[in-house]
């Protein structure tokens, strides 16, 4: 399996391909219940839940707003602290950035902590293509880059395997990293997590650069802040001579006080405890303590577009705690590769076609990947109405793919695969404004519904092939209401 998303199907067929695994589906509904069951009790222990919700909200929305001028914040503070700040527009640029970074400092691995950005890159693969070596070192990160594997989970990126296979992974693939797995070892987690900290620590003591991205940044003082649960990251932030840390502009907070929100609500909603157990801070760099040279570089890749647009903004407010995908149905049965993107679940579903433009055949279906239920809308800790995003962006959609420029005007280029469903539209439209014509069909379609088929032919099948289609009645609801009513409006 490649380690990248690059020209994945689109989701139906690639969700297919994943329900009919039935250990991936056992090992699914096993871990995002027991996820799903213990943020529940974690949340309801708060009497201000639905406040702090409101709050996390409120912030990010008013950042988001006055993003340009808390940019720029952040750029004075952490010039100021002794760092430097480099602006990516894109994927490309950033990987350029980060592989010159390396360069010029002589080494050619980096320890990395947890990081979506970076995922989203491909900076692995770009540092890699450059002769960088880059190790994951959060466990599950590194069961996923050890299996040669795609992360399938925001929170949980190998939530696909299970104890035995992440056993069989460690014996055949620790050895061509670094140090091998134990003689003899099993699949108990005690073991498990004790091969993964040996192999790790001659690669933390050896480091001299770390890359990471960032759970915030603090704009009143440029300062960073990651989150995690297993002291990896405390580790590539402290050890390396150099830090490197990729972050998407959309994650600063304004103040200091604004983490006492989301340092409630982050851990409860992701991995359902009451405090984070490693919270990492650091402001620029700090004589005789970590890294001697710090960089900070500003990921753009889209956000920029998805600022631009009312609805879909929202979307921005994200604060990768996966809660969302931990209760959503169709991610429990089709599992996160089939979302072909580093984003998975609801938040990927609003999230990827946003970054990535809906032009490609994967892109173009995520909207659709949602049986729009809610239940994501309601765990989300800074309120994102998924279900909205979702059929926003269906429209924009069914409405075209990217604009194309045609002699001197531009126009949307009709997406791929949806020709039908635009032409039902029109077809609809046209119906609704024609009174006189919907009734005459309305009739029509009365009078001869003994002939009407049970299913419909071709791609239609798909959707008839498990539902009933609805019968048509006998009798037009017009015509029963001015024969039951009266007059056309209902008066006697
Ligand atoms: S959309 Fe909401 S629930 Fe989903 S990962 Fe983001 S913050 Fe968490």
């Amino acid at each position: 399996m490649s380690g990248t998303f690059v020209g994945m199907p689109a989701f139906p067929e690639a969700a297919r391909t994943a329900v009919r695994n039935p250990t991936l589906r056992g090992n699914l509904r096993h871990a995002t219940h027991t996820i799903r069951d213990k943020r529940a009790r974690a949340v309801a222990e708060l009497d201000d839940w639905a406040a702090l919700r409101e709050a996390g909200k409120r912030i990010k929305d008013h950042t988001l707003r006055h993003l340009d001028r808390y940019l720029v914040q952040v750029e004075e503070a952490v010039t100021a602290a002794g760092g430097t700040v480099h602006w990516a527009a894109d994927a490309q640029e950033a990987n350029a950035i980060v592989a010159r970074l390396v360069k010029e400092t002589g080494e050619s691995e980096v320890v990395k902590v947890k990081s979506m950005a970076t995922q989203e890159t491909g900076l692995n693969e770009a540092l890699e293509a450059e002769g960088i070596r880059a190790y994951e070192t959060d466990l599950a990160e590194l069961i996923v880059q050890l299996g040669k594997d795609r992360p399938s989970h925001i929170l949980v990126p190998a939530i696909h395997r299970n104890r035995g296979e992440i056993r069989d992974i460690f014996r055949s693939e620790m050895s061509e990293w670094g140090r091998p797995a134990p003689e003899g070892l099993t699949d108990t987690p005690a073991e498990l997590a004790e091969a993964a900290r040996l192999h790790l620590r001659e690669k933390f003591l050896r480091a001299r650069v770390g890359v990471s991205g960032a759970n915030f940044m603090v704009a009143e003082t440029g300062t960073l802040v990651v989150v995690e649960s297993e002291g990896n990251g405390r580790m590539c932030l402290t050890l390396p001579e150099t830090l490197i840390s990729v972050v998407g502009i959309e994650k600063i907070v304004p103040k200091w006080q604004d983490l006492e929100v989301f340092l409630q609500t982050l851990p409860r909603s992701s991995t359902a405890e009451r405090m984070n157990p490693y919270t990492s801070m650091w402001t620029g760099t700090t004589d005789e303590d970590g890294p001697r040279t710090f960089h900070l570089v500003l990921l753009d890749n889209g956000r920029t577009d998805t600022l631009a647009d009312e609805v879909g903004r929202q979307a921005l407010r994200c604060i990768r705690c996966s809660a969302c995908l931990n209760v959503c149905p169709v991610y429990e049965r089709a599992g996160g590769h089939a979302y072909g993107s580093v984003y998975p679940g609801p938040i990927g579903a609003i999230l990827s076609p946003q970054l990535r433009g809906t032009g490609s055949e994967i892109d173009a279906s995520l909207p659709y990947a949602s049986s729009l239920c809610g239940a994501c809308y309601e765990v989300c800790p800074v309120a994102i109405d998924i279900p909205e995003v979702l059929v926003h962006l269906r429209e924009r959609v069914v409405q075209g793919g990217p604009a194309v420029r045609r002699g001197n005007r531009v126009v949307l280029k009709p997406a791929r695969g949806h020709a039908a469903e635009r032409a039902a539209m029109r077809a609809a439209q046209w119906a609704f404004t024609h009174p006189g014509a919907l009734r005459t069909g309305q009739r029509l379609a009365s009078r001869t519904r003994r002939l009407h088929p049970r299913t419909l032919p071709g791609p239609g099948r798909a959707w008839s092939g498990s539902r009933d289609l609805p019968e048509v009645p006998a009798e037009p609801f017009r015509d029963w209401w001015q024969r039951t009513r009266g007059g056309k409006d209902g008066a006697k």
